[in-house]
């Protein structure tokens, strides 16, 4: 398959990205305009940042011949989730290596990636940290065939090229710029992307301290310089990652309420939380245009749901 096809298949939905706008009182106070960049909108099943993420690992699987996909994650991981579906429809077979031995019948993410083709394997905790082992990979190799890897959390030099391209230059008005992190390479593309006058704030999702040494390990191996200025935010993760508080489930609430937009818990929930509580804290001056990336991840509040029995405004897609 040529490298255009895949450009043609794995296509953006809506172009532009749809951009929310929101109003309230507090905004007009604090003079401050707020909006959301819906990349939740730009595809039914390869949802958020991990269609970027994802767009050219797919085109270099493609272009190196390779007939199928293995990658990681958790039961209930958003990257799991589009692997499937993408790979589904570019023509290439998946497989799943998750963490736990036993996969859960019920778990909804996991049906979802089976339905869509993806080959999954549970494996312990102990072995799926030695997933990206030679000896691992090669005892893969012999029972499903050789395969382009896409490792966990999808973050590679393919992925953040592809995180390049999320703000285009309809973004270059907004002075903030909020994202959620994970591995980071959300985070990295957008701080390659922004402009001299623009700050790029990441939500860590995940407790401590860490991520700024993996965010600058990641920049410097990648020979990431932003044109503007970073910061990352580390005090919102609300216990650690995929962790929660009753306060962060309602404010989910309220934002659906308020703002008709959808959030996850593990993710833009965060990053959400983190916004509306800094413009309080007058974090942002006076005459500030905030751009949030809503980097998807709702199809986790189904597993969220089942999981814990708290619903969660989901929109049926
Ligand atoms: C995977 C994911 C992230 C984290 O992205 P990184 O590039 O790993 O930092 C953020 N938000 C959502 C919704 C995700 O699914």
């Amino acid at each position: 398959m040529s490298r255009n096809f895949v450009k043609i298949v794995l296509m953006l939905l809506r172009q532009p990205i749809p951009c929310d706008l929101l109003s309230h009182p507090l905004l007009d106070q604090k003079q401050v305009a707020l909006q959301v960049l819906r990349l939740d909108q730009v595809h039914p099943e390869v949802s958020g940042n991990k269609f970027f993420k994802l767009r050219y690992n797919l085109q270099e699987a493609l272009d190196q011949n390779h007939q199928q996909v293995l990658t990681f994650g958790g039961a209930y991981s958003n990257h799991i989730y589009a692997t499937a579906a993408a790979a589904k429809e570019v023509g290439l077979a998946a497989v799943g290596i998750i963490r736990g031995e036993s996969l859960d019948s019920k778990n909804p993410t996991l049906n979802f990636a089976k339905s869509a083709g993806m080959r999954l394997i549970g494996v312990s905790r102990t072995q799926y940290r030695e997933k990206s082992q030679p000896a691992f990979l090669e005892l893969m190799r012999q029972k499903f065939g050789n395969f382009y890897l896409i490792p966990e959390g999808g973050t590679n030099t393919f992925a953040i090229q592809g995180a390049r391209e999320i703000l285009s230059s309809s973004q270059s008005d907004s002075s903030h710029v909020l994202v959620p992190i994970g591995t980071g390479g959300t985070f990295a593309g957008i701080a390659a992307s922004i402009f001299s006058h623009q700050k790029l704030l990441g939500i860590s999702a995940l407790k401590g301290e860490g991520i700024r040494d993996e965010i600058t390990k990641l920049l410097r191996a990648e020979s990431i310089q932003t044109n503007g200025s970073i910061e990352l935010v580390t005090q919102y993760h609300q216990g650690g990652y995929a962790k929660w508080t009753a306060e962060l489930i309602s404010f989910i609430h309220w934002f659906w309420e308020k703002f008709d937009i959808p959030l996850d818990p593990i993710y833009t929930g965060k990053m959400a939380f983190a916004c509306w509580d800094l413009l309080k804290k007058n974090h942002f001056p006076p005459g500030s245009r905030i751009l949030m990336v809503h980097t998807g991840g709702l199809q986790g509040n189904r597993g969220f749901t089942q999981r814990t029995g708290i619903v969660l405004p989901t929109p049926v897609l």
